[in-house]
């Protein structure tokens, strides 16, 4: 079907901001709301494709957690042990943000704990190694060997377990839609952008149905940046993740989310007594490295093996639901935060490898303070995508080893 000269007119219609954020996930939401909170005066539009929450963000097990995917001990080796303190610190200050910023009724706040269940002795002797560094970074952790890791999950088979006391848990697309509202940001769902004409300055944002002027343009699309961005393409893969939810329990056993098999799998238990579960990928690698919404009955199985093997008192409840969602994950499992080449008013965040909870409230202040023209705020080292020059492509073995 073809649309007239005349009709497009009619169709378009015009907005202007001051800052525009694409997409309407934890990280743009964050960012819209900290652009709020530093100049309430600010014009702010939030851009989403589809409705709020309709990528990862909505479709996550609401862990917020401390650290990044993996192991802290991984992360010294990986990272160096300023940047693993760092990313520590900082994902700590996404969960005090929460804590302090926001009406966690709003989201079904919990901050009872977390803990990081060992699935292989090697992977205990692991996590104790990390222990002490953690200690010295700052971290309440403290170390449960297998029996107690076990009784305090309703468990058989860990290994043990580092116990975060600071571990947290939400309900994740209340908490996007409670920041987006918080944010008083002009919200359109339904508006995927096309494409974005650069102008100097300024930019103009296309869809389908309308034409938006704005001073910055923040893209947060999670693995979709590189449909508008192609520079973006060697920083973020699109993964696969799924998860089940049980039918209620009779009784709470797993009163702290619980995150083993270097995050291989997760597990919490609702107040309702629903079992929420989620995994397995890394049993199934190839066929997770895609964007499909899917569920299939490879990765499920895995899923309940795993929840019944660990979490016996499962095995008689039914599986209500079954979902998927994809992840951006970045080569080195650091998420990658940049400005869009020539174009300074863009900027951009991706790759928050499986970990974006623990990560996007905090991120979003970071993301303000770079559309308000702060040139290096705090923290933006550990992430600027500037860490992939001069490499041909960014190294992938290091991505082949993250979870979730
Ligand atoms: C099953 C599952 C379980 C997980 N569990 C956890 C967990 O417990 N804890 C944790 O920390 N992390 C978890 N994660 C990872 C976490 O969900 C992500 O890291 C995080 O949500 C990424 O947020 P984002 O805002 O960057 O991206 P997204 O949530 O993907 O948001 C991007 C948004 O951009 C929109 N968009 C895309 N293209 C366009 C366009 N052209 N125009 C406008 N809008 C566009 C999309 O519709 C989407 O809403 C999990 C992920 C999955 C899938």
């Amino acid at each position: 079907m073809t649309t007239s000269f005349w009709q497009q007119a009619h169709r378009k219609q015009e907005a202007a901001y001051d800052v525009v954020v694409v997409g309407g996930g934890i990280v743009g939401c964050s960012t819209a709301y900290w652009l709020h909170r530093r100049q309430p005066s600010l014009r702010v539009g939030i851009l989403e494709a589809r409705t709020l929450g309709a990528g990862a963000s909505g479709r996550n097990a609401g862990l917020v957690l401390q650290g990044t995917h993996t192991d802290y001990r991984s992360d010294l080796d990986r990272y160096g042990k300023q940047a693993a303190r760092r990313l520590w610190a900082f994902t700590r200050d996404t969960r005090d943000l929460l804590a302090t910023e926001l009406r966690g009724t709003a989201f079904d706040w919990r901050s009872d704990g977390s803990l990081t269940a060992a699935g292989t002795g090697d992977e205990a002797e692991r996590l104790r190694a990390g222990l002490p560094h953690l200690r010295t970074a700052g971290a309440p952790v403290v170390y449960l060997d297998p029996d107690e890791t076990n009784a305090r999950l309703g468990a058989s088979g860990f290994h043990g377990g580092l116990f975060v006391t600071t571990g947290a848990v939400v309900n994740p697309l209340q908490l996007v839609r409670h920041l987006a509202a918080q944010s008083e940001a002009d919200i359109h769902t339904q508006h995927p952008v096309e494409h974005i004409r650069w102008h100097d300055p300024g930019v103009v944002l296309h869809t389908p149905s309308r034409r938006v002027r704005a001073g910055r343009v923040v893209l947060a699309l999670g693995p979709s940046l590189p449909s508008l961005v192609p520079a973006t393409s060697a920083y973020v893969r699109p993964v696969r993740a799924q998860m089940l939810a049980t039918a209620p329990a009779d009784t709470t056993h797993i009163s702290v989310p619980v995150y083993s098999h270097h995050g291989g799998f997760y597990v919490r238990q609702l107040e309702d007594g629903r079992v929420l579960a989620g995994g397995g990928r890394h049993q199934h690698r190839d066929a997770e490295e895609t964007s499909a919404d899917a569920t299939t009955p490879a990765v499920q199985a895995t899923i309940e093996r795993y929840l019944h093997t660990y979490f016996p008192w499962t095995q008689p409840l039914s599986i209500e639901q079954r979902w998927s969602g994809t992840m951006g994950f970045s080569p080195d499992g650091r998420p990658v935060v940049g400005r869009v080449p020539g174009h300074p008013e863009g900027i951009f965040a991706t790759g928050f490898t499986g970990h974006g909870m623990g990560y996007g409230f905090r991120m979003g202040r970071l993301l303000a303070d770079l559309a308000e023209g702060t040139q290096r705020p705090g923290a933006l080292d550990l992430f600027a995508a500037s860490r992939f020059e001069n490499t041909e492509r960014p190294s992938e073995s290091d991505a082949q080893q993250t979870a979730r």
